[in-house]
């Protein structure tokens, strides 16, 4: 009796030891070709998940081994796996509001200026008179549409007689028709808006409507109910199905109280937020203390985290606004005076951001897109190391995209040491090589999008979606890799000598993208003590046929161990 009593009570304590293991252990994902991106460039088949982090990474095997009863056991059939995609620069919070309640005017759905019209002036039949109309068309469209320009002033008015009508060519210029002017104030000789938007005047000094880099002095915000709806489900839906776990969301500062308050929730996203807050040209409204873009005390940082600040040098090649040190090809009615693009926040005010993002200690990002601003923002920041710093990360957004000269190259690699990292997007290849040649002529749009380069300068390139609303399908990372493989571009291949390897451009979206983000020890690669972030994909990127890479989707997103997005 006596034994038997000793025996049950053994049980007892081997069945509470295994309880408690198999609590700690909730799932193994089993069956896949596991792409660990370790140092070493581990392949494994399993991997263990305790509480949202990677416990062990190994074989079928090994792993199994380690599972109690109640362990979730999930099989993934076999296919190729990759840490989880991160989106080092994105606006999602603009891409949700210029998805739903823009015009759609972008091409080559709308392939010219009349049919542009058409679709402003229908919109404008069910719009309340006084209501704003923002319209979206991608970048150089001037280049694009049928008529080689943009629709201008007069015929906006007529499109739409009775509300304020904003075209946005891209993200830096737009066109406003005589309500928004003067909604906005903007009267004969004015050439500079509050929030450091330009106006565009005629030789009799009246306005023509252009407007470059007036993001922050046009009202898009969206409503508060809105931004909820698009900060709680539309922007982790729409990220989720690309295979993104991790996001650097660039964020207007007027947005931020709302994902602040969502961040004090007690139900997790299923995508990780990392925010950097956006700031007016010069840099005039951002505050030279940061505290207030803090999320609440008590928010778990692995969902939400303030992580820096982000400025404009200039504006973008594309719509001819990137600061450049000669001018651009050919006249444009659109063109800034000068006809080198728009300088939007000088050497001083860039100088005095980055020291506030060095004094904080938070990412700094600098918008350089010709290469006058290049040198601007790399000036900038080689005064923060002459200061005795950084103490974050130091990042040229767009670096070298448009152009680059070896000088800037050599610099960058330089200042590497010192906490430079670069933010690239190479889907672009796909939409703006055509305008380069155009706007710039063969000799400097032939200095873009030198990857290679930049990888064999030890810059390791975080790779963006940039995504704002005004390329949809720039969201997809499997495009980005297609095009900084093969080297595709709209004007066929370009400078193939520029290529990289699939390993290269998966790094891009995952170890590299978290390094730039500061999070090179949490995120990018599927190591013990890492989040359990992993892109279940549609193929294996490594064997499939290159020009196939295009076609790759994501079959499952694995957020913390979970699975947040599965294909149908
Ligand atoms: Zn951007």
């Amino acid at each position: 009796m006596k034994k038997w009593a000793a025996l049950g009570a053994m049980a007892l304590i081997v069945l509470a030891a295994g309880q408690l293991w198999a609590a700690e252990l909730e799932v193994v994902f089993f069956n896949g070709k596991i792409v660990t991106l370790d140092a070493a460039g581990t392949f494994a088949g399993a991997v263990a998940v305790k509480a949202g982090k990677i416990l062990q990474v190994g074989s079928a095997e090994e792993i199994k081994k380690l599972a109690g009863p109640p362990t979730r056991m999930v099989d993934l059939g076999g296919k190729t796996v990759v840490p989880g995609l991160i989106d080092a620069h994105c606006h999602p919070m603009e891409a949700m509001m210029m998805k739903e309640t823009w015009v759609d005017c972008r091409y080559p759905q709308t392939p010219s200026v009349k049919q542009a019209l058409i679709n402003i002036a229908d919109w404008a039949k069910k719009t309340p008179k006084g209501k704003w109309i923002f319209v979206a068309c991608v970048s150089a469209s001037e280049n694009k549409f049928a008529e080689k320009r943009l629709p201008n002033k007069a015929e906006l008015d007529a499109a739409a007689p009775d509300n304020p009508v904003l075209l946005a060519n891209g993200t830096h210029m737009g066109v406003a028709n005589s309500a928004a002017l003067k909604v906005l104030g903007i009267k004969k000789g004015v050439t500079k808006l509050p929030h450091g938007g330009s106006v565009i005047l005629d030789k009799n000094g009246e306005p023509t409507g252009v407007l470059t880099d007036a993001q922050a002095d046009v009202p898009t915000t969206p409503t508060v109910a809105e931004l909820e709806r698009y900060y709680t489900k539309g922007i982790q839906e729409l990220w989720n199905q690309h295979g993104f776990t991790s996001v650097l969301a660039i964020t207007p500062a007027a947005a931020l109280p709302v994902l602040q308050k969502i961040a004090q929730s007690q139900s997790p996203p299923t995508i990780r937020y990392t925010t950097s807050i956006w700031t007016s040209a010069n840099g005039k409204d951002m505050p030279a203390d940061l505290s207030k873009f803090n999320m609440p005390r008590g928010t778990d940082p692995a969902w939400y985290r303030f992580g820096g600040i982000k400025v404009w040098i200039d504006g973008e090649n594309d719509c001819r606004t990137g600061y450049m040190y000669q001018p651009y090809v050919g006249k444009f009615d659109t063109d800034p005076p000068g006809g080198k693009g728009t300088l939007v926040t000088d050497q001083r005010a860039a100088n005095r951001f980055a020291a506030i993002a060095y004094q904080a200690g938070v990412i700094c990002m600098m918008h350089c897109s010709g290469d006058h601003a290049t040198d601007i923002g790399l000036n900038a920041y080689d005064k923060v190391i002459k200061s005795g710093g950084p103490r974050a990360i130091m990042r040229i957004e767009h670096f070298g995209m448009f152009q680059l000269t070896n000088a800037q190259l050599a610099r960058a690699k330089k200042m590497r040491k010192k906490s430079l990292y670069i933010s690239i997007q190479p889907t672009w290849l796909l939409d703006l090589v055509k305008a380069d040649f155009e706007n710039m002529g063969e000799m400097r749009a032939r200095t873009g999008f030198q990857f290679r380069s930049m990888i064999d300068a030890g810059l390791e390139p975080a790779a963006g979606s940039d995504v704002t609303g005004i390329y949809l399908d720039n969201i997809n990372p499997f495009l980005a890799i297609y095009a900084a493989v093969t080297r595709e571009s709209d004007r066929g291949i370009f400078e193939p000598g520029q290529a990289v390897s699939v390993t290269e451009a998966l790094k891009m979206w995952t170890v590299w993208a978290a390094k730039s983000m500061g999070e090179g020890n949490l995120k990018g690669s599927i190591e013990p003590g890492k989040f359990a972030d992993m892109t279940v994909l549609s193929d294996d990127i490594f064997t499939m046929p290159k020009e196939n890479l295009k076609n790759v989707k994501a079959l499952k997103t694995i957020v913390g161990g979970k699975v947040v997005y599965e294909a149908k």
